[in-house]
């Protein structure tokens, strides 16, 4: 039997108890360091499977990690389980239906993305044990995908020193070995202190905290034009100093989001922010207090285990759907843009057919994308281990993510079809990459060669903690689960 019959064969064994395993996480969404009930279940299937689990990976009540196996080399198979605000929905519908108005969904497909990873991790141990090989499988279950960097904190602070690679995987609207780009980013929260006064019987004793977050808004509005174009500036008001415009607002806070191509960009871009940030205190009369909130890195790529993952992604192919899958996909598209499917396709470099609800090809390693490109907290992964992604298809052609769109088609049989492919995938390339020496240490030279050039500096400088608010009475109940 060849090596990734065997290997997809240990995938098929355990795809029942993986797709509800993933489909109970669909159930329960959570979100930013709040994931209990969602890790819990990771937890158990861990246990299950028998790795030896340590929970709290990191400081992070919400992270785990799961080894198995001795000696030999390190795998990290990376595995996420957050939701997003807002984004509650019925699944398997094509119209906007939230379950809870207000409440959370999975509109990036994070329940797959997890559910996957640890079949991955748990198909590589059973491979091990069946073979005799000496390697370990790591499954680390990271919590706050979505603007907590989870991730970030994790390799500023170790956790990946010992890996030989890491692996992991994206739901998507197509199948391809990710590209090893994406911005690197920081969120600083700038919070300007002034003095409050009578807005009209005394304006002039007062300083007011909300006009420098717009003089700050302002700066950063002209500074856009002379930045390079691939860097991004957002913000979002956290605190515009209260609902009473009659009072001076002595206090206002205005969250930065920036984004640039790689780190030494991001640092001279951030510069530039804080300067702004000095001239609207200057110009208004108040004191300006930094925090740095997150941030992660660029993505970078390691073009040997890359083309170890295209190889084994090219042997299983396209993932197999049928002909209800397609119907479903029909529907959704009915639902988007023609805008949003031809973005869609520009980002693996095709023209946009009249007709394909669903991808039917693995995108080649070599193509020319463009646009769409956001952040993650792999990226802090890729700079201190060799890292490897699939994006596997679990959605119709177009869907745009952190949608309704996307939750609908969460537990779609669709969905969980891309799921156990994408587990496939990692499990494929991990098991290649434990039987060809040659190529773990490629790659570990091309990952050596980077960082003697640029050396890793995470965006989250040592003394910032992450932002975990635990809703206290979720955690009791999760624990007591
Ligand atoms: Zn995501």
């Amino acid at each position: 039997m060849l090596n990734e019959e065997q290997i997809w064969k240990l995938v098929d064994a355990k795809r029942a108890e993986f797709i509800a395993l993933s489909d109970r996480v669909f159930e329960t969404p959570e979100t930013l360091y709040n994931e209990f009930a969602s890790v819990a279940e990771h937890v158990a299937a861990l246990k299950a499977e028998g790795f030896t689990v340590t929970e709290g990976i990191c400081g992070m009540p919400t992270a785990v990690m799961g080894e198995a196996g001795t000696e030999g080399p390190v795998i990290a198979i990376l595995g996420e389980f957050d939701a997003l605000p807002q984004l509650s929905q019925a699944p398997g519908v094509a119209e906007h239906s939230p379950i809870e108005v207000g409440g959370n969904g999975h509109g990036c497909g994070h329940n797959l993305l997890g559910a996957a990873s640890l079949l991955a991790a748990t198909a590589v141990k059973d491979w091990l044990a069946e073979n005799g090989i000496a390697a370990r499988v790591r499954y680390y279950g990271c919590p706050a995908e979505e603007g907590g960097a989870a991730k970030a904190y994790m390799a500023r602070d170790g956790l990946f020193d010992d890996v030989d690679a890491a692996i992991s995987w994206h739901p998507s609207t197509f199948n391809a070995v990710q590209h090893g780009h994406s911005l690197a980013n920081s969120r600083i929260d700038f919070t300007f202190h002034g003095k409050a006064a009578h807005a009209a019987a005394a304006p002039h004793l007062g300083r007011s905290a909300l006009d420098a977050c717009e003089l700050m808004n302002i700066g950063v509005n002209y500074l856009r034009e002379h930045m390079p174009d691939s860097a991004r500036v957002h913000y979002a008001y956290l605190d515009a100093g209260g609902v009473a415009p009659n009072v001076v607002q002595a206090k206002a806070t205005v969250r930065q989001l920036v984004r640039a191509a790689d780190l030494p960009t991001l640092r001279d871009l951030v510069a530039r922010v804080r300067s702004i940030a000095d001239g609207a205190a200057l110009m208004t009369g108040t004191e300006v207090e930094v925090k740095v909130y997150s941030g992660v890195s660029n993505l970078v790529g390691n073009r040997p285990i890359e083309e170890m993952m295209q190889r084994e992604f090219d042997k299983l192919g396209p993932v197999p759907f049928d002909a209800d899958d397609l119907g479903f996909a029909n529907e959704i598209r009915q639902t988007l843009t023609k805008d949003d499917i031809a973005a869609s396709f520009q980002r693996v470099g095709r023209e946009t057919p009249a007709d394909l609800p669903l991808c039917d090809f693995v995108a080649p390693l070599d193509r020319t994308s463009n646009g769409g490109e956001g952040s993650t907290d792999v990226g802090d992964v890729s700079w201190v281990v060799p890292t490897v992604q699939a994006r596997v298809a679990t959605c119709a052609v177009g869907t745009p993510f952190h949608t309704w769109q996307t939750v609908a088609q969460g537990k779609a049989p669709a969905a969980h079809k891309g799921m156990i492919h994408a587990a496939k995938v990692m499990a494929a390339t991990a098991s290649a990459l434990i039987q060809s020496p040659d190529t773990l240490e490629a790659a570990r030279a091309v990952h050596n060669d980077r960082q003697a050039k640029t050396p890793y500096q995470c965006p989250i400088p040592k003394e910032v903690s992450p932002p975990i608010i635990a809703k206290p009475e979720k955690a009791a109940r999760a624990i007591g689960q």
